[in-house]
């Protein structure tokens, strides 16, 4: 096989997306082993991804808000059943209890949220998105659900910050039309 930029070249490798084949030079150009087109395209898909992930992550529409509310009840109810029945059985807790209980719970998905969109504003190297392995985004997966315990109800907050302030924002230029 001869390398796909220079026909008068031997191709050592084959690009990873599309099998073209490429000399050393040009197979020594991009990690994972790309061709310059297939490269293109990957950082192309991972910028778009990003925004996707952006847009996704924010709740800052009424939509947005009823679903991750809606979210938020489910995780506070089973989690907070899950848990008082671990913790010695639901005759131990109080109502207050169970009512602070509810309340971590409900701000995890506002939390998952708020990381993803934190993640979203980190520099993307071109293509790592398709080449992390499953083991390492599962194990990202727990970090992520753990953090969300952790910092749920200040992501909670600033979730709802932003989304007063866009609805704020909707309504006066509704306003100014
Ligand atoms: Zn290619
Ligand atoms: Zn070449």
């Amino acid at each position: 096989m001869r390398c796909f930029n220079h026909p008068d070249r031997e191709a050592v490798a084959s690009c990873q997306a599309c099998g073209r084949g490429l000399c050393r030079e040009c197979a020594a150009k991009h990690r994972p082993c790309l061709c310059e087109e297939c490269y293109q395209d990957n950082v192309n898909d991972a910028a778009a991804m990003k925004r996707l992930a952006k847009k996704a992550a924010l709740v800052d529409t009424n939509s947005e808000m009823l679903k991750t509310s809606i979210i938020g009840l489910v995780c506070a109810v089973a989690f907070t059943l899950v848990m008082a029945k671990t913790l010695g059985g639901y005759d131990t807790f109080g109502a207050g209890d169970y009512f602070g209980m509810a309340l971590f719970f409900f701000c995890v998905p506002f939390g998952w949220n708020g990381i993803s969109y934190l993640e979203s504003l980190m520099p993307s190297k071109g293509g790592s998105i398709l080449i992390i392995p499953l083991y390492i985004l599962i194990f990202w997966y727990l970090i992520k659900g753990f953090i969300s315990l952790v910092i749920g109800i200040p992501l909670f907050l600033f979730q709802v910050i932003r989304w007063l302030v866009n609805i704020t924002k909707a309504a006066n230029e509704k306003n100014k039309i």
